[in-house]
């Protein structure tokens, strides 16, 4: 019977949690587990908790009816408590999501969704991290995404027991909009650099990161294209390595030159 392990950055009363597990939930002969954050982790990376205790609290919740845990922590370590803590059997995928919000481009460098998904890769276990273009909606309004993670988890099960990652985004559409499904790239950082100064109410000068998406970081073949012509995006990432190999050579030179340099000033 396979076993999957449910998070999402959001946190555990995240409406679109409540979808996915419904929807996981009707694969024949499985098991549901949900280890998720008690809080909102997006754009929290790939942080884990080292210097603090972690609490958890078990079954939390009534939206759903699987085994589940509030952990006050971030979305890796839910994922690294409950593969290396909690749950008592393997688990064959960890699904991520459904985000509120697309992770496409930079965004999986800085998200707390795919974070979550790479911790599962990083313990050998294959993982999904599927995001919406819905930011925010209420219970039902994640049905399309899912379906889609639904069937992706039975898939990958089938298929291969490969460590994949998979970085889905599926646009804000009817089911009748959709378009089809793309095997995409990452695309080129779709933000615009600017640093919004404005003042706080007690008149303190404070700084907003721009989040203005440049319409020219589209281009075909990347995920952020696929979401826009309403197609589902899968971009399957490699995370293992990450050892930049071309740049080798000039290291080396760089590498004999620093030993006479250390060979010069210390003696080494
Ligand atoms: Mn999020």
């Amino acid at each position: 019977m396979p076993n999957y392990l449910v998070t999402n950055d959001d946190g555990i009363d995240s409406p679109a949690l409540a979808d996915l597990v419904d929807a996981l939930r009707r694969l024949p002969d499985t098991r549901v587990y949900v280890v998720a954050p008690s809080e909102q982790w997006s754009a929290g990376g790939h942080s884990i908790t080292i210097r603090e205790p972690l609490y958890v609290e078990e079954r939390p919740s009534e939206h759903f009816e699987v085994p589940a845990w509030r952990v006050e922590g971030s979305p890796a370590d839910c994922v690294k408590l409950a593969l290396n803590h909690l749950l008592d059997e393997p688990i064959d995928l960890v699904v991520s999501g459904i985000n509120l919000g697309y992770n496409v481009a930079t965004d999986v460098l800085y998200s707390g969704t795919v974070a979550a998904a790479i911790e599962g890769v990083l313990a050998g276990t294959p993982a999904l991290a599927v995001s919406s273009g819905k930011e925010d909606g209420n219970r039902g309004d994640y049905r399309v995404p899912a379906i889609v993670a639904a069937a992706m988890t039975d898939m990958i099960r089938r298929i291969s027991t490969n460590p994949w990652l998979l970085n889905v985004n599926v646009p804000d559409v009817s089911p009748e909009e959709l378009a089809g499904v793309s095997f995409t790239e990452l695309g080129p950082c779709p933000y615009d650099d600017k640093v919004l100064v404005t003042e706080d109410a007690s008149g303190r000068l404070c700084y907003r990161l721009g989040v203005d998406v440049n319409a020219e970081a589209a281009t075909e073949g990347t995920d952020l294209f696929a979401v826009r012509a309403n197609r589902i995006s899968i971009t399957p990432l490699e995370v293992l390595r990450v050892t930049q190999m071309e740049l080798l050579g000039d290291l080396s030179r760089m590498i004999a030159e620093l030993e006479n340099s250390l060979a010069r000033d210390l003696s080494v």
